[in-house]
């Protein structure tokens, strides 16, 4: 099989050079004889890796000293259980904002740990997809904490602005965004992002959490939920996802080579406007989202004929453009170009939606 371009949503494609790396030096790691994957955490040569890693994601989002950086089990649907357990205490509540399937899960997971204010900001008509901006949320001033998604993998939905809560803390979901762009991330109580999206292989999660918010866990939190219990335990209170850390931070290290998360975002910026420019010209494809809402990480878009979208997939993916189906939830197509997705796959994808429409439009 030649080159192809992967636009899965997750698990999604890692850059090739980082690959290429850590195939070099897969069973031989520093000249330890072992794999990466065969060493103990506690090894010196370990955790100098695991330190480095932590350094230089720290480098990239300039998160301040306040601030802890855990690399966590369970993914995005952990954190889903764990924000809750750590950051709602009885007697309070928590404000969850609703702007599509994933805020809504992290809600649904949310009520099973506390009293959860639902606040749906979805504003669907027929012509466009929006949002209710943010200065107008409905929130709790006493809340313990906000929840929001600020970039809906499923939908496509992005919030490129930071909500203004007025010090209630804010805790953000930012599976398929962190590193996309450059965040302040002094505005936040809490971020996490599971790294099968943007940062590396599944089966890591990072959370960015500032340090007063440690130590005020439910009782019955899990001790390897428990933010405090991972802080006090530089993230090793139990084995922690050692060859995804590793792999994690080879794609730090190559973020910084391409002068990090600002030279990136550019880059994300120009593959976004190709591709919905590519949409918007054509009465062939689709896509409603206002524009000051749409996603430039995840981009669904629909056929207008849709008796066309086996044939559009099939075809595209003979071409070398892989996974390009819709999540089932909202059908049509969706093309993930996270980070790792260079110019090139969007411009082969445009040049492909060109060719398809010209053969199939009546
Ligand atoms: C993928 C995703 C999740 C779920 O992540 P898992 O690691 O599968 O639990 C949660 N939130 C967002 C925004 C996602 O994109």
């Amino acid at each position: 099989m030649s080159k192809v371009f992967n636009f899965c949503a997750g698990p999604a494609m890692l850059p090739t050079a980082v690959m290429a790396k850590a195939q070099q030096e897969f069973v031989n790691w520093q000249d330890t004889g072992c794999s990466v994957m065969e060493l103990s955490h506690r090894s010196d040569i370990y955790i100098a890796m695991a330190k480095k890693a932590e350094a230089d994601l720290r480098e990239l989002m300039s998160i301040p000293d306040n601030y802890q950086v855990l690399f966590c089990h369970g993914g995005g649907r952990g954190q889903f259980s764990a924000v809750p357990l750590n950051l709602l205490p009885q007697g309070k509540s928590a404000d969850y904002i609703v702007s599509g399937s994933w805020s809504k899960a992290a809600a649904v997971e949310a009520k099973n740990f506390g009293d959860i204010n639902t606040i749906n900001i979805n504003q669907d008509n027929d012509i466009s997809l929006s949002l209710l901006a943010s200065s107008d949320w409905p929130l709790n001033p006493d809340a313990a904490y906000v929840h929001y998604c600020p970039n809906e993998t499923v939908n496509g939905l992005e919030i490129n602005t930071i909500p203004e809560t007025h010090g209630v803390p804010l805790v953000a979901d930012m599976s398929s965004t962190i590193l996309s762009h450059e965040v302040d991330v002094s505005k936040f109580a809490l971020i996490y992002a599971g790294a099968q999206k943007n940062i590396g292989p599944s089966g890591l999660t990072i959370v960015i959490i500032r340090e007063d918010l440690l130590g005020h866990a439910q009782i019955a939190t899990p001790c390897i939920m428990n933010y405090k219990t991972s802080a006090d335990h530089n993230s090793m209170y139990n084995t922690p996802p050692t060859y995804a850390w590793y792999l994690a931070g080879l794609v730090f290290q190559w973020l910084k080579e391409l002068g990090g998360v600002k030279a990136m975002a550019k880059v994300n910026k120009v593959k976004a406007e190709l591709l919905y420019q590519a949409i918007d010209k054509s009465d062939f494809y689709l896509n409603h989202i206002e524009s000051q809402y749409r996603s430039k990480m995840n981009i669904p878009f629909w056929l207008k004929d849709d008796s066309l979208n086996d044939k559009f997939l099939s075809e595209s993916e003979a071409a070398g453009l892989m996974a390009l189906e819709g999540h089932r939830m909202v059908g049509g197509m969706r093309a993930s170009i996270y980070n790792a997705m260079p110019l090139a796959g969007v411009q082969a994808l445009v040049a492909f939606m060109a060719k398809f429409e010209q053969e199939n439009k009546s």
